[in-house]
C-alpha cells in the first residue's frame, strides 16, 4: 500500500539557528576542500508541483531528503504528489527488487514527502528552497520575496528558471549572495545535467554547497554565469535557428535536415526536437535570449532573432506534437512523414557542418565572455542536449581554432552570425 504523504499545514520553524571575475569551473568548485557538504541532511523546499517541481521532488526523495512541496493550486499539488509516487515506482522497478520490496522502497521515500499549504511554511522548513513555478519574472520575484522573509538567513534560494536572469529574481530578496539558479532539464529524474547558475552577487560558498548537493543527487552540475540562455539554451540555439534559416532559404528540406542530424549521431533532428518541445516554447526561449543580448547591447544580438517560420506556425496554432501538428503532423502522437528523405552524402555533410560550426562559434563566444569553461560547455551540450560530442572536443579532433575560423569565413556571406568569435583569432593558427 502506498503511504499517503503527510500534510503539515503550517510547518513549524525548526528552531535552528537562523542564522575572481573568471567563473569557477565545475572542477574548481568540486575540488575546493571545505564547506561543501553541509546540505547532506538538508530539508528541501520545492515551490511549484508541476512537471519540474514534481520531478525535482522525486530526485531529492530518492537521495534520502525530507521534501516539503508547495503549489498555489491544490489540484496541481495533488497531481504533483501522484506524479512523484508514480515516478518513484518507475525508479524502484529498475532496482531489481521483489514486488514487496518495491512497495517498501517507494513508501519509505514517500514518507519523507510533506505538502505545505503556504509558501511561508516551505520557507520556514527548508535549508534550500527550489522554485519551479511559472516562467514569469514578477511571479518569481513575489515568491522569492516571501521565501526570503521566512527562510533562515543561511538558506539557499534557488530558481529553476530556464531563461530569466538570476540577478533580476535575486533583487526581490535581502540575500542575493544566497540566490542562484539550479536549472534542471526535463525529465528531471532522468536528465543528468543541472546548470548551477551564479548571479553577479551569488557567493562562492553557496555555489559550492549547491554543486555538492547536485553531485550527491547523482547529477552532473555545470557552473554557468548568469547570462542569457546560460549554457545549453544559448550554445545550442543554432541547432534550431540555423536549421530554420536553411529551410527558409530553400537550401535544404525539413526531412533532409532531420535525417542529416540523426545520421550524425544526434538523438533527433532540429524540427523533430522543436515539435517535441513545443514550437511556442522554443520561440519564447529564442525571443528571451534575443532580448537578453539586445539588453546587453551585444552588436551581434540579431544572431538570435526568431525565424519567421517559427512565428507563423505559432500564430497558426501549429505548436508541435502537443497540438497534433507543427513541422510534421501527428496521428496519435506519431509523426506522419513522407518517405524518408535521406540527403546525399555531400548535402548531409554540408547541413551538419553548418549547424555544428554555428554551435562551436557560439561556444567560443560563451567561453570568451566567461559564461563557462570549455569542459563545462562540452559536458552541458552532451548531457543537456544529447550531442554525441561537445563542441570543443569535436573541433579539437578536426583541427581546432584555425580550422573553425577558416570554415566560418567560408560562410561569411550568410551574415554576421558566422563572424568568427574573438577567441578563435587568439589561438594558434
Ligand atoms: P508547470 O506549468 O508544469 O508547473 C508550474 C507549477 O507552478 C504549476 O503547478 C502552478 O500551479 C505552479 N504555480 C504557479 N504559481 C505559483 C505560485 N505563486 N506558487 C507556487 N506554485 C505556483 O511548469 P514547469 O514546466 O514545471 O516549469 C516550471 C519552471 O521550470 C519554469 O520556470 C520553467 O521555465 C522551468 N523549466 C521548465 C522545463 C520544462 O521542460 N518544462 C525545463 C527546465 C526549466
Amino acid at each position: 500500500m502506498p503511504v499517503s504523504p503527510q500534510t503539515v499545514d503550517g510547518v513549524d520553524k525548526r528552531g535552528r539557528q537562523t542564522g575572481s571575475d573568471r567563473p569557477l569551473s565545475y572542477r574548481e568548485v568540486v575540488h575546493e576542500p571545505h564547506g561543501t557538504d553541509d546540505l547532506a541532511g538538508a530539508v528541501i523546499g520545492i515551490v511549484g508541483a508541476g512537471t519540474m517541481g514534481a520531478g525535482i521532488a522525486q530526485v531529492a526523495l530518492e537521495a534520502g531528503h525530507e521534501v516539503v512541496l508547495y503549489d498555489v493550486d491544490d489540484q496541481a499539488l495533488e497531481t504533483g504528489v501522484e506524479r512523484v509516487r508514480v515516478g518513484l515506482g518507475r525508479r524502484a522497478a529498475k532496482l531489481e527488487l521483489d514486488a514487496d520490496s518495491i512497495d517498501d522502497w517507494v513508501d519509505g521515500r514517500l514518507a519523507n514527502l510533506r505538502t505545505a499549504v503556504t509558501l511561508d511554511a516551505v520557507a520556514a522548513a527548508a535549508d534550500i528552497a527550489i522554485e519551479a513555478a511559472l516562467e514569469d519574472l514578477d511571479l518569481k520575484r513575489t515568491i522569492f520575496g516571501a521565501l526570503d522573509r521566512e527562510a533562515p538567513p543561511d538558506a539557499i534560494l534557488a530558481t529553476n528558471t530556464s531563461a530569466l536572469s538570476v540577478a533580476a529574481i535575486a533583487v526581490a530578496t535581502s540575500r542575493p549572495e544566497h540566490v542562484l539558479g539550479l536549472h534542471f532539464f526535463n525529465p528531471a529524474p532522468l536528465m543528468p545535467l543541472v546548470e548551477v547558475v551564479r548571479g553577479p552577487e551569488t557567493d562562492a560558498d553557496s555555489v559550492k554547497r549547491a554543486v555538492a548537493l547536485m553531485e550527491r543527487w547523482g547529477k552532473s552540475p555545470a557552473v554557468a554565469e548568469d547570462a542569457p540562455g546560460f549554457i545549453v539554451n544559448r550554445v545550442n540555439r543554432p541547432f534550431t535557428l540555423e536549421a530554420l534559416a536553411m529551410v527558409e532559404a530553400r537550401e535544404a528540406t525539413i526531412l533532409e535536415i532531420d535525417a542529416a542530424l540523426r545520421s550524425a549521431g544526434y538523438p533527433m533532428g532540429p524540427f523533430e526536437l522543436m515539435d517535441l518541445t513545443g514550437i511556442d516554447v522554443t520561440l519564447a526561449a529564442t525571443r528571451g535570449i534575443h532580448q537578453g543580448f539586445v539588453a546587453r547591447n551585444d552588436p551581434l544580438a540579431d544572431r538570435f532573432l526568431p525565424s519567421a517560420m517559427q512565428e507563423r506556425l505559432v500564430e497558426e496554432g501549429r505548436l508541435g506534437r502537443k497540438a497534433g501538428a507543427g513541422f510534421y503532423t501527428y496521428d496519435a502522437g506519431v509523426a506522419e512523414k513522407s518517405a524518408a528523405e535521406t540527403p546525399d552524402p555531400a548535402t548531409r555533410d554540408r547541413i551538419v557542418q553548418r549547424i555544428e560550426l554555428a554551435i562551436v562559434n557560439e561556444a567560443y563566444r560563451a567561453r570568451d565572455e566567461g559564461v563557462a569553461g570549455e569542459d563545462d560547455i562540452d559536458r552541458a551540450l552532451r548531457l543537456g542536449a544529447g550531442h554525441p560530442a561537445g563542441p570543443f572536443e569535436r573541433w579539437t579532433e578536426r583541427g581546432g581554432p584555425a580550422t573553425i575560423r577558416d570554415r566560418l569565413l567560408a560562410y561569411a556571406d550568410l551574415g554576421p552570425r558566422f563572424l568568427p568569435a574573438p577567441g578563435l583569432s587568439d589561438g594558434p593558427v
